[in-house]
């Protein structure tokens, strides 16, 4: 395989490193045992210029120096990545900040940040010779391997939790998914989907445990670090569940300060919903991770039993960053406000990015003078009924101009 630039897997919790094969974590250490994906940036260096990006195509594959694939592998369609970055002013003032802007990954091809990571995991599964993939998610991964094997001719099983948002669900059968809604919690479905890949031999698309996945999450920092390059902000804020979200992108901010695209890393604040704090207490009290059951609005970081938690503080802490919690109440008081004053509308885990940037101005951990970018991981499509609940109602009205009128005077609106 011509995987070039990379040179092996690390053990998060052991540093042994193995060979870049089909393995998912280290015998050693076991389930706990992550890999990371460990790079030669000299050989990386001599290609990934930026004068080569400036001819690149305006997808996440312009990194591909950077991404733990084959270079003769054939590259999925869909447009994946690149996404823009706005400048927001309405929204920062509302928040009390000086500049804020986001990062709408809501423009992918399923809708969610998760399709960075499927690009990729579709590309692994064809180099290691399977025709079936797998994962289980609580929802957006699942709709986004869906989409991605549909493009690539791969054959998809996926398991999410029967609670999950009926757009996400209908988005999965679409696509042709073998879909399987597990009694129980995000969880419970992971822990089957684990099993059912190891009785099956299918490839297994879930990124707490797959380390070529998260690579390409961290294409996400890898465009921040472009995309930003003359006015790198202060924070880059992102919402967490199994962390590998947060951990990827800053992985690849950290590279491109090595690469030399950017000369300083900002602070990542990572923000988890109330009922689902598991990694926010573990910043807070110094400690390892205690599994919660976990109850949120916010459904794409319900995550009860984070499995890269590690990975995420490490991020956090390596960028002399913060970790906030913030309720649903506070997610769906955003929801409304986001796209009223930015013209971007995410799912509340989008949302819930804004939402803690919020909760750390009040507590003082980012202060006024200061700039951000919040990433909006997900479209706000994706769950209309959390949506609806924030959205208020609409005026219903004959077809006639004179009722019309009496009702925009009743409202007040003319
Ligand atoms: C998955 C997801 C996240 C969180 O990513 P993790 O890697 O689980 O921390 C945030 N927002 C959305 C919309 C997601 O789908």
């Amino acid at each position: 395989m011509k995987t070039a630039h990379v040179t092996g897997l690390k053990c998060v919790i052991c540093g042994e490193i193995y060979p870049a094969d089909n393995r998912y974590t280290c015998p050693r250490d076991g389930i706990e045992g992550i890999l990371d994906v460990q790079y030669d940036y000299d050989a990386v260096a001599k290609t990934l210029t930026r004068d080569a990006l400036g001819v690149r195509e305006r997808s996440q594959w312009r990194y591909r120096e950077l991404l733990p694939v084959d270079s003769t592998s054939a590259l999925p369609h869909l447009q994946v990545g690149f996404t823009p970055v706005y400048s927001t002013p309405r929204l920062a003032s509302a928040l009390g900040l000086t500049r804020l802007f986001l990062k709408d990954d809501g423009r992918n091809p399923t809708s969610s940040f998760k399709d960075r990571a499927s690009a990729v995991g579709v590309v692994k599964a064809r180099e290691f010779g399977s025709g079936i993939i797998a994962c289980a998610s609580t929802g957006n991964a699942a709709s986004s391997l869906a989409g991605f094997a549909a493009a690539t001719g791969l054959e998809s099983f996926i398991f999410v939790p029967e609670h999950a948002p009926e757009p996400k669900v209908t988005q999965l059968l679409i696509f042709g998914a073998h879909v399987l809604k597990v009694k129980g919690s995000y969880d419970d479905a992971y822990y089957l989907c684990m099993e059912a890949c190891e009785k099956w031999g299918w490839y297994n698309r879930n990124c707490a445990i797959n380390a070529y996945l998260v690579e390409g999450k961290k294409t996400a920092g890898l465009e921040i670090g472009e995309q930003m390059a003359g006015e790198m902000p202060d924070w880059v804020v992102f919402s967490v569940g199994d962390g590998c979200t947060l951990a990827g992108a800053w992985k690849g901010l950290v590279e491109m300060k090595k690469l030399g695209f950017i000369d300083r890393l900002p602070r990542m604040l990572g923000v988890q919903a109330e009922g689902a704090k598991p990694i926010v207490d573990a910043f807070v009290n110094e400690s390892d991770l205690h599994p919660v059951t976990a109850r949120t609005v916010a459904d794409s970081i319900a995550v009860g039993r984070p499995r890269n938690w590690r990975k995420a503080l490490g991020a956090v802490r390596d960028s002399h960053g913060s970790m906030v919690a913030v309720s649903d109440a506070e997610i769906l008081h955003w929801m409304p406000l986001t796209p009223r004053l930015s013209g971007v509308f995410g799912e509340p885990a989008g949302v819930a990015a804004i939402a803690g940037l919020a909760r750390a101005r009040e507590a003082g951990l980012v202060r006024a003078h200061e700039s951000a970018l919040a990433v909006i991981t997900g479209n706000g499509l994706k769950d209309v009924a959390s949506a609806r609940k924030a959205a208020g109602e609409a005026l219903t009205v004959s077809p006639e101009l004179e009722e019309l009128a009496a009702a925009l005077k009743r409202e007040g609106l003319v």
